[in-house]
This record gives structure tokens, C-alpha cells and sequence, in this order.
């Protein structure tokens, strides 16, 4: 049994104390209601197994602080403490969203500022910073997008294209928006089959959401002609930049020709995430759907001020030249992990990625399965990749080693992913049975995700 198996109720020894606190100078009656009739359940432990008991608590956590964390299309990388320190600074901390206009010009300024920040990076023209995750961006977008064809009388189009390898939330924000979803295959090449795309066509097409790269970590090659043809039809095009992060100073979506689009700061722009906790989903637009950027609101005020503040600092910390670093780092240091693993795990699609790619299981599987692959990184201290996702290979596991991590962790990385494949040859129940070292293995994922059971249960 480990020490954190254990309940701070079982630490408990009676009379043990972890306080000294001074005589009291008032003392009470004993008479009346003031006094307890029972005294009061607590732990009597010392100060040492407080300590360690709340310290091994805040380890049993994973995070981009503790490891190394490649979890495909979620860009978990370092985020630098300066924007912590930025944006938890009183003079943002303490703004009340009600406060009068003129008491607040410094962080009007600053929103103003991030926002032509990111039309320059992106090509678009202007920002809304209201949504408050990628998700909420794509619904703002797509209502957005709903808008302008109905503002020309152009109500007869229902239907949004999303080609089949894109993230889950792209259909799932189409469907609440109310439009139809038309699926639009990918090649062999993993890329969107323009061929595929003509047929689907016409003048009851609303648009088409995209990302490029795409969920593959493909750079959509076609796009300029993808965008021709989606504008010649009438149809506006959508680019999901919730990874932003290879393009970052290389290519913008607005050249590309897309018109709307989102980004996540708090994957690209230095907020950490992962608990659900306070997002931004900028809108940008180009000029001409500008007087379609939401009033009244999608979110209470004016979004999540602070995440703001970290992708500002974020940005100018590196600057024009830097930020360009982070794309091309990004992408090498995906390409790097491919290629040198690419002899032991399958390797659906060969050509060059950008900020992640997909392998489909083990090469040589000896029925170990993607599963036991990402449970058995948990025993060697790694996060595991993304898994099962995207749907279009069955042992998916999808990397991103993102830009801020160093040589040698990613060399320690490939290392044991190398022995994983050599322990599925030769002891495959070990992976089978993993992981070895966690506090919990290998819970039912369904039950755990509907029916969580978050409280401790005392062992007998
Ligand atoms: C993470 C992600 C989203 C959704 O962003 P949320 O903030 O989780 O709503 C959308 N698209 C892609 C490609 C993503 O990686």
C-alpha cells in the first residue's frame, strides 16, 4: 500500500496534535448552545502527514509541468510563468467588468492591441474575444457565417461541408447551429479528395470548415483551389486554428482564403487547459463579415479577460521573429519523433507533417493494442498520446510533441516508445495488464466519464 492510498481519516492516531495555537484570552460559558454536544470528526495527525498527505495529493495530477505530455490536437505545451505572473497582476485582477469606461482605457487597449496582433498572424481582419473555448468560437462562427447569407436574402442555404478527418467539435457546433453537416472524404493522402468535394457543391451550401494542417497534421495542399471553388458556388469558408501553432508566422489563413475562424489561446497563445478551466475562442473575420461580429453577446461581458492578457504577453515576449521559431520547432520536432519511430509503429500516411501526425498501432502488434501502448507510457512517466482519434485508423495514436520541449526529453520519449514495442514482442501480457505504477489502471471509461466516483472510499 502506498501512503496516498491512504485517507487522511486513516492517518489518524487519536491525540495527536499538528497545532499550537495560544492560550485564549476570552473563555466562553459551558452552558447554553455555543458549545458543541459532540466533538467535531477531524484527523488528529502532526503537521508533517498534513503536509505530505496535501503534497502527494497535488503529484497524483499530471500536467505540462510535470511531464511530457504529446497529447495529439491539444497542443499541451510549456507555458511560460511570466504570463502567469502578467495576467495575475492586481491592476487586471481587480477590473470589475461593470466598472465605468473611462477606468478602464488600459484594458480596452489591450484587447485592441491582441486583436491586431492576431489579424496579423492570421490574415483575418478583426477579432471578437466573447467565445470562451474553440467550440463556442465554431458556433459563434457558423451563427456568424448563418447571418451574412441571410442578410442577402440567401436562405436556402442549410448545409455545411466538414471534411471526415475533422475534430469532433467542427459537426457537433454545425448541429447546434441547425445546420445539415455533408461529409466531404479524404483521399488516400489523407487530404480533402477535391473531386469528392465538386459533386457537394451548390447553392445550398452555407460553407465549409476546415483546418490546415489538418487533424492529420497534413498541410491541405489544394486549399487555394478548395477555396475557389467553395467561393464560387457562394459558400464561405470556416478554418478551425484551434492549433495554430505550426503557421504561427509562416502561412495565415486569411491568404489561404478562409473568411472566418477561431483560435484557442489557451492552446496556441500560452494558457494552460485541460481542466475545463477559463478558455478564449477569438472570432476573426475578414472585412467583409465584419458588421456580422456578435452584438448582443455570446458570453457574459467580454469573455475571459485574463487569458487575453497571457496571449498578449505571449506575443510580444517572442515577437515577430521568435513566434515564427515556434511554428518551425513545432513541426520538426513532430517529424523528428515520426521518423524515428516509424520502424516499429505503423505509419498510415508517409509524407511530411506539421505540428503532428498519426500512427495506426504497433507494427509487429502481437495483439498488444493502442490501449496498452498509452497505459504502459504511464508507467515510464510519460502522458500518453491522443488514442482512437481521428476515427479514420483504427489503432490511432496521435502525437504532438509541440514546440517547447528539448531534444533530449523527446529523445527519452522515443527511447520508450521503442522498448514498449520491444516488451509488446516479447512479454505482451505486461502491456496488457498495464499500467503498474498509478494509483488507478484501468478504470470502465464509460462509467468513469457518466458515473464518476470522486469521493474516497474507505478500504476495510
Ligand atoms: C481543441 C480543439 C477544438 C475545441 O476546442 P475547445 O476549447 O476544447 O472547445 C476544436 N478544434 C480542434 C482542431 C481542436 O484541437
Amino acid at each position: 500500500m502506498k501512503y496516498y492510498d491512504k485517507l487522511i481519516f486513516e492517518l489518524s492516531v487519536p491525540s495527536r496534535v499538528g497545532f499550537s495555537l495560544p492560550q485564549s484570552e476570552v473563555s466562553l460559558p459551558k452552558e447554553g448552545k455555543i458549545w458543541r454536544q459532540s466533538p467535531l470528526n477531524l484527523p488528529e495527525v502532526s503537521e508533517p502527514d498534513v503536509v505530505r498527505h496535501y503534497t502527494m495529493l497535488s503529484q497524483m495530477n499530471f500536467g505540462v509541468d510535470t511531464g511530457f505530455y504529446p497529447l495529439g490536437s491539444c497542443t499541451m505545451k510549456y507555458n511560460p510563468k511570466i504570463n502567469e505572473e502578467i495576467a495575475s497582476n492586481k491592476v487586471f485582477a481587480s477590473l470589475h467588468p461593470l466598472q465605468s469606461e473611462d477606468t478602464v482605457k488600459g484594458a480596452r487597449e489591450l484587447v485592441d492591441t491582441l486583436d491586431s496582433c492576431l489579424a496579423a498572424i492570421t490574415g483575418m481582419k478583426h477579432f471578437t474575444f466573447l467565445p470562451c473555448a474553440g467550440a463556442h468560437g465554431e458556433l459563434t462562427g457558423l451563427m456568424l457565417m448563418r447571418e451574412y447569407h441571410k442578410s442577402r436574402g440567401d436562405v436556402k442555404r442549410t448545409k455545411v461541408i466538414v471534411p471526415d478527418s475533422a475534430h469532433g467539435t467542427n459537426p457537433a457546433s454545425a448541429a447546434v447551429c441547425g445546420l445539415e453537416i455533408v461529409v466531404v472524404k479524404s483521399g488516400e493522402d489523407g487530404l480533402v479528395d477535391v473531386e469528392s468535394l465538386k459533386p457537394l457543391l451548390g447553392d445550398d451550401i452555407a460553407g465549409i470548415m476546415m483546418t490546415n494542417p489538418n487533424t492529420l497534421g497534413l498541410f491541405e495542399r489544394q486549399i487555394t483551389q478548395i477555396a475557389s471553388l467553395v467561393h464560387g458556388c457562394g459558400g464561405l469558408l470556416y478554418y478551425d486554428g484551434a492549433n495554430m501553432n505550426p503557421l504561427l508566422g509562416v502561412v495565415r489563413p486569411g491568404d489561404m482564403g478562409f473568411d472566418i475562424m477561431h483560435l484557442n489561446l489557451h492552446k496556441t497563445f500560452s494558457t494552460p487547459h485541460g481542466g475545463g478551466g477559463p478558455g478564449s475562442g477569438p472570432v476573426g473575420v475578414c472585412e467583409k463579415l465584419v458588421p456580422f461580429l456578435p452584438v448582443p453577446k455570446v458570453s457574459g461581458f467580454h469573455g475571459n479577460f485574463a487569458v487575453m492578457a497571457r496571449a498578449l504577453a505571449y506575443i510580444l515576449m517572442l515577437g515577430k521573429e521568435n513566434i515564427r521559431m515556434a511554428g518551425k520547432l513545432a513541426t520538426l520536432n513532430a517529424n523528428y519523433v515520426k521518423e524515428s519511430l516509424k520502424d516499429c509503429y505503423k505509419l498510415p500516411i508517409e509524407s511530411v507533417c506539421k505540428h503532428e501526425f498519426v500512427f495506426d498501432g504497433l507494427k509487429e502488434s502481437n495483439g498488444v493494442t493502442t490501449l496498452d501502448v498509452a497505459k504502459r507510457l504511464l508507467d515510464y512517466g510519460f502522458h500518453a498520446p491522443t488514442i482512437y482519434f481521428p476515427l479514420l485508423f483504427h489503432q490511432a495514436i496521435m502525437i504532438e510533441p509541440t514546440e517547447t520541449e528539448s531534444r533530449q526529453t523527446i529523445d527519452e520519449f522515443i527511447e520508450v516508445m521503442r522498448v514498449i514495442a520491444r516488451e509488446a514482442k516479447e512479454n505482451p501480457e505486461l502491456l496488457h495488464s498495464a499500467p503498474h505504477n498509478t494509483p488507478i489502471g484501468r478504470p470502465d471509461e464509460t462509467a468513469a466519464a457518466r458515473q464518476p466516483v470522486i469521493k474516497y472510499e474507505k478500504k476495510s
